[in-house]
């Protein structure tokens, strides 16, 4: 027997409405890309992307076209989101910080018909405009005030293009199983791969990141989402925001510790997301400048992993509680948030902080497992690792145009390709990426474990570890430091700093300092580069 309850799509443009309706005048305050400050409330973001529906329907753009964009965190990508999706066709966020010939590729691959792009990428889209064999139209997401001379293909500015057409127009109702999103994987190994969300996955995705358990967001909320809309479906908050009536604090172009400063205090910012590379950044701009945090009081962190230095600075100094979490563009993205859970709230100082530095437990609509190398389930004891495999209705079941085949086990898994522990408590731990991992005389040391104990050095500025040949073990541990500005550590007191707190074989067989690590366009070492660099290197004992 079926119930007997509406068949209430869950289409992404629900979220706009009710935001429109429910909290109106609720502001989105953004840094623009041309300079000031701008303001608009959630009434007027919805009439806006009402505007641009027409709009794109009237250049003839149809259910499941893409619409790329190529910009920052702002009112106008926001509500472009809405407006592509509102007529069923699929918002494409084109990461600027991907190699240009990786853009080209995906942008052909996904076919995109029209790229909305900041005035920031103008010479970048100039550039790559000979080889983007799809595109009919360049829509700058300026004013015509601002618009530059270009040579691209019918450009126009933003406004113009949305001021050609009122609001009077209807949200086209579909399938809830429609795609809505198209967002490629960073692509460390071959060509990017592109996940494709749903609106049913965005909007479930969403509701389930709501609850305090998950990211936890009320209307009385200010939230900067530093996290790029462009990188991995901005952690779902340009959908969740929204649905709660929050206030949003959108960052722009500016993401250095002093702006980000700024913006936090100016804003009154309650609750924050960003990759670590731009929390080190603010830590930094406060310890220069002796500034403090006034309002902000949840900052969530991920995308690699949180170093607990990090944590302890933020809640001993600064009393702001940091909220690891993990995920993935294939699992809309987030994964997992560690909370505190009841049952744990007796831990104090060191056992709180080693709780802290799990990626947590999966909120609802996720179930995870690990699993040995032939997909035999591991216990959950905390200790085994093994490759993390998730599965949910906001998780991939395939790649954009079948690239990569089947990805799921036999029980609907998909294989992150991530290793992890998982506690009795539930609390998942990320141990490495499974092609990171150190394998020693058939044992395995997490690289990440190292890098987080190496950065809790004060001179420290960031650490990565990888594994080198060794003619006994196969591969031992080589640890890469960036010193912090003007300090001098060497080798012998960062080693003597992590003795005794990880096991013995796991200590690196040595230290090398550089001036920079390589970083992807999404902020993680590049552990590629890295082992390129220290391919020849000769470990001490080997
Ligand atoms: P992306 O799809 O670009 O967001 O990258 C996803 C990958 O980032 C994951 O599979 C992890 O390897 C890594 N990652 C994300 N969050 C964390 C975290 N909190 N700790 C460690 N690794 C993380």
């Amino acid at each position: 027997m079926l119930g007997l309850m509406q068949d209430w799509p869950l289409l992404i443009h629900k979220i706009i409405d009710h935001a429109a309706r429910q909290h109106g005048a609720r502001k989105v305050v953004s840094r623009s890309v041309e300079g000031p400050m701008h303001e608009i409330g959630y009434a007027d973001v919805r009439r806006r992307a009402l505007r641009l529906a027409r709009r794109l329907d009237a250049d003839g753009i149809r259910l499941g076209d893409r619409v790329a964009t190529l910009a920052w965190n702002t009112w106008r990508h926001l509500e472009a989101w809405y407006g592509i999706t509102g007529i069923g066709a699929i918002y494409h966020t084109v990461n600027p910080r991907l190699f240009e010939d990786q853009i080209v590729y995906i942008m052909n691959h996904a076919e995109d018909r029209i790229l909305l792009l900041d005035l920031t990428f103008v010479p970048l889209a100039e550039k790559l405009a000979p080889r983007l064999t799809t595109v009919e139209r360049y829509v700058i997401l300026t004013d015509a005030a601002h618009m530059p001379k270009t040579s691209l293909k019918n450009a126009v500015a933003y406004e113009d293009y949305i001021g050609e057409a009122d609001e009077d127009f209807a949200w086209r109702e579909f399938d809830e199983r429609t795609a809505a999103g198209l967002c490629y994987t960073s692509g460390t190994t071959g060509h990017p791969k592109g996940v494709l969300y749903s609106h049913r996955s965005n909007v479930l995705h969403a509701l389930a990141m709501l609850p305090l358990e998950a990211i936890g967001l009320a209307s009385s909320d200010r939230v900067l989402p530093i996290v790029p809309l462009f990188h991995a479906n901005s952690w779902s908050l340009a959908f969740a925001a929204p649905m709660a009536g929050a206030t949003m604090i959108m960052p722009g172009a500016r993401l250095d510790g002093a702006s980000v400063h700024e913006l936090l205090e100016t804003n009154a910012v309650t609750v924050s997301a960003a990759v670590p590379t731009v929390w080190l950044g603010l830590l930094a701009y406060m310890e220069q400048t002796g500034k403090r945090l006034t309002t902000l009081k949840r900052v969530y962190i991920g995308g690699s992993a949180c170093p607990r230095a990090m944590t302890e600075a933020f809640e001993k100094k600064y009393g702001v509680t940091v909220v690891h979490a993990w995920g993935m563009t294939e699992m809309s993205p987030i994964g997992s948030v560690c909370h505190v859970k009841p049952e744990l709230g007796h831990l104090r100082d060191d056992a709180l902080y080693d709780l802290k530095m799990k990626q947590g437990y999966a909120p609802f609509t996720i179930e995870m497992k690990i699993t040995d190398d032939s997909g035999r389930a591991l216990p959950e004891d905390g200790k085994t690792f093994g490759r993390l495999k998730v599965r949910g209705p906001a998780v991939s079941s395939g790649y954009f145009r079948g690239e990569g085949g089947n990805i799921l086990d036999g029980e609907g898994y998909f294989d992150t390709g991530d290793v992890a522990t998982i506690d009795p408590d539930g609390y998942m731990q990320i141990t490495d990426r499974a092609k990171d991992v150190i394998k020693s005389g058939g044992e395995w040391i997490s690289s990440i474990d190292l890098e987080n104990l190496a950065v809790g050095h004060p001179d420290v500025a960031e650490a990565a570890v990888i594994g080198v040949r060794h003619p006994k073990w196969d591969e031992r541990p080589l640890l890469v430091v960036v010193a912090k500005p003007g300090a001098n550590p060497t080798r012998e007191s960062i080693l003597a700093y992590m003795e005794g707190r990880i096991a013995k074989w796991w200590m690196p067989d040595d230290v090398v300092f550089v001036p920079e690590i390589p970083h992807t366009a999404t902020g993680k070492i590049q552990k590629t580069e890295l082992r390129k660099t220290f391919e020849a290197y000769r470990l001490p004992t080997a």
